[in-house]
């Protein structure tokens, strides 16, 4: 132990990302065993133990939000980092292609109404980044159009810091080659088979692209208010390692206290 993964992990602001800079299979030094397990055990439990302060406090919300390419982990993050929280206060969205009436609107009115009130903890399974990313990588609007956004992103993560939702924002990183193997996967083992999808090898034709949205999502919208952390991702383990141990230093460094009885416990009448 010992590890401060926030520390270890959060782009420093101002950095320029450069993902081939960033291994995927990187465990800072950890190892798959015992002693890994208890440190996750561990994390867990601290969660699960400052969301109910948290819930109790009412008063700020926490916003977690995971990004990555296809089998990059992020449904398997949310069963095992969140398997041991209090479903009442963990709503999880997972964000799609637009539905019309979403279309319909501004990119950021769906992403507003889906974030956690005070007392939860949101989970976003994709987020308003997708409107940086596949927007881009397949043209669906104008550069014009999506080179604003991340300024437009930049602001509305402020004014949700500054109304009381702290956001953690996870790209989960993987190799191409650790890609294929999970999609592989899902052909081989018929209790995955579900999963599969032609679109996500066709997806694969764009890897590239898709880098190089993700280093201009990771640079230009890294700020203090709503850091972003690059998680590598090719170990299962240590991805549930990394982000279960910022997910509970963040919560720690909120100083959340249990609220005061709201009546007079001298005057309580135990009938
Ligand atoms: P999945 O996460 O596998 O359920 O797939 C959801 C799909 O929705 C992914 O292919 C995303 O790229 C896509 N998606 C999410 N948000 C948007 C968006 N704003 N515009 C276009 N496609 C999106
Ligand atoms: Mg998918």
């Amino acid at each position: 132990m010992g590890t401060n993964f926030s520390k270890e992990l959060a782009v420093k602001p101002g950095h320029g990302v450069k993902l081939t800079k960033y291994d995927p299979s990187d465990t800072l030094g950890w190892q798959k065993g015992r002693k890994m397990k208890a440190g996750l055990e561990k994390a867990l439990k601290r969660i699960d133990e400052l969301q109910y302060v948290l819930y109790a406090e009412r008063k700020r919300a926490v916003l977690v939000v995971l990004q990555g390419l296809d089998a990059a982990g992020k449904d398997g993050t949310i069963r095992h980092v969140m398997s041991g929280i209090n479903p009442q206060g963990c709503p999880v969205t997972s964000f799609k292609v637009p539905s019309p009436e979403e279309a319909a609107h501004d990119f950021l009115w769906r992403v507003h109404k889906a974030v956690p009130g005070f007392g939860d903890i949101g989970i976003f399974n994709r987020s308003h980044y997708e409107d940086v990313l596949v927007v881009r990588v397949h043209n669906l609007v104008p550069k014009e159009v999506w080179s604003q956004r991340y300024d437009q992103i930049n602001r509305f993560e402020q004014i949700l810091q500054q109304n009381n939702v702290k956001i953690l924002k996870f790209y989960l990183h993987i190799s191409k080659e650790e890609q294929k193997k999970r999609l592989l996967e899902r052909v081989d083992d018929p209790n995955k088979r579900w999963k599969i999808s032609q679109a996500d090898f066709n997806e694969r034709l764009f890897w590239n692209a898709y880098q190089k949205a993700y280093e201009d999502a990771l640079t230009k919208c890294n700020t203090p208010e709503a850091p972003w952390y690059i998680i590598p991702s090719d170990k299962k383990w240590f991805r549930d390692l990394a982000i279960s141990h910022i997910i509970a230093e963040t919560m720690e460094q909120m100083n959340l206290k249990f609220p005061e009885p709201s009546i007079d416990l001298k005057k309580l009448k135990v009938q």
